[in-house]
């Protein structure tokens, strides 16, 4: 689980990021940054836009809002004459101080939509900052920016850098905010707004050519696309209860199957009176017990939420001589696993005796039934493998519970 959630937070994001860092140093690579800009930043524009509109990402279009404009904003300015310096370094830090605030806050926001009346007004909230600012730079309102470039502390290093101290400060209390939120809601596009920070922060940094900026904004824009892109697949594709593969990636597996499997056909016992005893929520929680004992099985297996309380576990490459030891200790798994349920007479606090306190918690005893198949002449279609272990975990019941029965082998020979 704990590896799922890493994985979650550096997929797609971290390796995106790194690409475009490496494309940025290579001798060989950067030279071609020009060329990538006349169609990569549009692409990111067009694409995003689109996905954002049809998977309903108002997010998404926010964030390339706010790179288009940034990167616009940031080519227009020079650095360079006198008459303009002021202004030009005015915007720099209104730029790098109002990019990683408002993207730590739609990392925050929650999706809403965009024609609904929150979207439509988070949008007028995002179109009148860059209109703020111009009017009052056109007004020489300058002094109003002023407390953006005050140095809160003096380090020869820190004066060395462009950015000014607040717009470090809050890029780097937007990337820490990044990183709560991504714990805290634990979902591939909260991971991703942090990776989306990291590249714009080095678009505000540019070498040499400008042109790096750019292409680095369009990265932030890409590590978005594709963080949505993998939620989408991973809502599809995993079960959300328990967090194992779902029936449709199922399908999908047989079709990537060796000659040579078998496959274990897995079902809660008595889960029925189960949920009439403790109630569907206390039920689903059995569920997420046993699918991580599943996902913990051996041999090179692999364990999916086939529905309700049923799931399968694939075996590639393996008979079924060889994986029922391995199916036997799953069953063995589930059976040692206690499951506590909480008393309704748990304590409201704890008890100064605990000793004597009353048990707050009981464990119950859940059990499996296991039916194993494997491919061969009589069953050649997955399914038809799928369908036979199901027949011998209809055994598997009908001999007790709590067993696992295997496809043709005669009762005398099972345990
Ligand atoms: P058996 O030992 O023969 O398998 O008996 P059973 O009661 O487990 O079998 P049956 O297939 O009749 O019952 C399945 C039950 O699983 C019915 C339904 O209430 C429960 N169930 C299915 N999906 C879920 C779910 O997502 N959450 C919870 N809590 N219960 C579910
Ligand atoms: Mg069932
Ligand atoms: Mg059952």
């Amino acid at each position: 689980m704990f590896i799922r959630t890493l994985l979650k937070f550096f997929i797609p994001g971290s390796i995106i990021f790194a690409a475009a860092l490496f494309i940025e140093k290579s001798v060989t690579f950067s030279p071609l940054i020009p060329t990538l800009n006349t169609f990569y930043p549009y692409a990111v524009l067009i694409i995003g836009t689109f996905l954002g509109w049809r998977f309903s990402r108002s997010r998404l279009i926010f964030v390339l809002m706010i790179l288009a404009f940034s990167d616009r904003i940031y080519h227009g300015l020079s650095f360079s004459q006198d008459d303009s310096l002021l202004i030009d370094q005015t915007v720099y830090n209104v730029l790098t101080f109002l990019i990683p605030l408002n993207i730590a806050i739609i990392a925050f926001i929650r999706e809403r939509g965009i024609f609904t009346l929150r979207g439509l007004g988070r949008l007028g909230l995002l179109l009148v900052q860059p209109f703020f600012v111009y009017t009052m730079i056109k007004y020489r309102q300058l002094s109003l920016f002023k407390f953006l470039s005050f140095d809160i502390i003096s380090n020869p290093f820190l004066d060395s850098i462009a950015m000014p101290q607040p717009s470090l400060i809050i890029y780097l209390m937007a990337i820490v905010f990044t990183i709560i939120n991504f714990i805290k809601k634990q979902d591939i596009i909260e991971g991703g707004f942090f990776w989306v920070l990291l590249s714009t922060f080095l678009a505000l940094f540019p070498g040499e050519a400008a042109s790096v900026s750019t292409f680095h904004f369009a990265t932030a824009g890409f590590i978005l696309i594709m963080s949505v892109m993998e939620y989408s697949h991973n809502v599809a594709f995993r079960d959300e209860l328990t967090g194992l593969a779902a029936r449709r990636s199922l399908n999908e597996y047989f079709l990537k199957l060796p000659s040579r499997y078998s496959m274990a056909m897995v079902d809660i016992d008595y889960f029925k009176k189960f949920n009439d005893n403790h109630g569907h929520d206390v039920g689903d929680q059995v569920l997420r017990m046993v699918a991580s004992k599943l996902s913990k099985v051996e041999g090179g297996g692999k364990a999916f939420r086939y529905g309700g309380e049923e799931f399968v576990v694939i075996f590639p490459g393996k008979s079924v001589n060889e994986t029922r030891l391995f199916v036997e200790k799953l069953r063995k798994l589930v059976e040692s696993t206690p499951f506590f349920i909480r008393s309704p007479k748990r304590p409201r606090h704890k008890p100064d005796d605990l000793d004597n306190a009353p048990r707050s918690r009981t464990g119950v005893k859940i059990t499996i039934s296991i039916g194993v198949a494997e491919r061969d002449e009589n069953h050649d279609e997955p399914y038809e493998v799928l369908k036979a272990a199901d027949q011998a975990l209809l055994r598997a019941k009908k001999a007790g519970r709590n067993k696992v029965r295997i496809f043709g082998k005669a009762h005398a020979r099972e345990k």
